[in-house]
């Protein structure tokens, strides 16, 4: 049997007056999407365990088939093994973001999307500075989103900036940023470099050059999603798949990184709307001749909810529809030894711009998966199809080991 997982990015959403009541998968035109709940089920999953915090990481551990409870210590260390940072006893992983503030607001996160080859300098001018003054170093990810290591020093330094209250700077999108920014044990460093950031950046010709060209500037650094090294047992030892990952982004492929996946470089894969569909989802297909599973994640529909913007969010649920589950369920017409499984890892709400929990639409199909007479995937038909799955990695676990599915 061959196993494909689609991740839709931040799918799920609320109804929306602008809308007429629907959600954005309600109004969205995703025939591929349906196709696979009519040939297979529809149901509701929670990817977020109680009392969590709804991110892409606790999320998508569960879409990996992993307790979050026992697994997750923090995004940016996920992301520092994607990297390839080995992370010392003494040190934790910060994600770095660079954003836009201005007149004291979280105005963009993501410093207008900024491309990696500018964030690489700017991220060299931190290190050419911060890095000399402080027990911290900087390593460039991908457009806005880079890790800071820092060393703790002691146990105690340690613990402080791992039980630092750190805001994603997503979440205060709009919002005053200073009551939102780090608080407790080891915030002072933080706050720190952060502080000092500004000063660095605001001289940076890189912002000279974005801003003469009418784009956003990255004005300060953004420290969260921290943590110490993940411990994660091999996926082929916990489910006997061998398995591959397809993503832009790098948590994702952390987490396939720290699962001992096989981790698929697309190089068109971007995490917008423009990303190289045909290309993931080839890669992932190609996967499937030598791997038992394959992962392909799509972001565009958490981004653009992100943003705010309704409009680009169906898009990005109209486009993985049409160039990654069409092509996927065309795959299993000539491979019927297939299962499919799609769902979103949270919700990414329009209507305030972020992240939110609670059960989610899962769809799946192939052999050994239970059918039922729904035709459509959306929140409303998951929520009327009466399966409820609290645990979200148990699912996951039996449609990759069961030979029949148990809900
Ligand atoms: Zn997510």
């Amino acid at each position: 049997m061959k196993y494909l997982v689609l991740i839709g990015d931040g799918m799920a959403d609320h109804p929306l007056e602008v809308l007429g009541g629907r959600t954005p998968l309600e109004a969205a035109d995703a025939p591929a999407l349906d196709a696979l709940v009519a040939r297979g089920m529809v149901g509701q999953y929670c990817p977020i365990p109680e009392g969590m915090p709804p991110g892409s990481d606790v999320g998508n551990l569960t879409l990996f088939g992993y307790n979050p409870r026992e697994t997750f210590t923090g995004r940016a260390p996920i992301e520092a093994a994607n990297q390839g940072i080995q992370l010392a006893d003494d040190e934790v992983a910060f994600r770095c973001n660079l954003v836009t503030l201005t007149d004291g607001r979280m105005e963009d996160f993501t410093s207008g999307h900024i491309s990696t080859e500018e964030a690489r300098e700017i991220i060299a001018a931190l290190n050419d500075t911060l890095a000399r003054e402080f027990p911290v170093k900087f390593n460039t990810g991908v457009s806005y989103r880079h890790l800071a290591v820092i060393r703790g020093g002691d146990a105690a330094g340690t613990a402080g900036l791992v039980d630092a209250v750190c805001e994603p700077p997503h979440n205060i999108t709009d919002q005053e940023y200073a009551p939102h920014l780090p608080q407790g044990g080891g915030a002072d460093l933080l706050r720190t470099l952060m502080d000092r950031s500004r000063e660095i950046l605001a001289a940076h010709p890189v912002n000279a050059a974005r801003l003469a060209g009418g784009k956003r500037p990255a004005v300060s650094i953004w420290l969260w999603g921290q943590g110490k090294a993940p411990v994660m047992d091999p996926f082929l030892e916990k489910f006997n798949r061998t398995g591959a990952v397809v993503s832009a982004v790098d948590l994702v492929k952390g987490i396939g990184v720290c699962a001992g996946l096989e981790v698929l470089n697309v190089p068109g894969a971007t995490g917008w709307l423009d990303t190289d569909y045909a290309g993931k989802v080839a890669a992932a297909l190609d996967a499937l001749n030598r791997c038992d599973a394959a992962y392909i994640h799509v972001e565009a529909p958490d981004e653009t909810a992100h943003q705010g913007r309704v409009d680009l969010k169906i898009q990005a649920i109209e486009d993985y529809s049409r160039f990654v589950v069409g092509p996927c369920l065309d795959y299993c017409d000539t491979h019927p030894d297939t299962r499919v499984f799609a769902a979103p890892d949270h919700f990414t709400l329009i209507s305030t711009k972020t992240h939110a929990g609670g059960p989610v639409p899962f769809g799946m199909c192939g052999p050994g998966i239970p059918r039922d007479a729904a035709t459509a995937y959306t929140e409303g038909t998951a929520a009327a199809s009466g399966v409820h799955i609290a645990e979200g990695h148990r699912l996951l676990r039996s449609f990759l080991c069961d030979e029949a599915v148990v809900l």
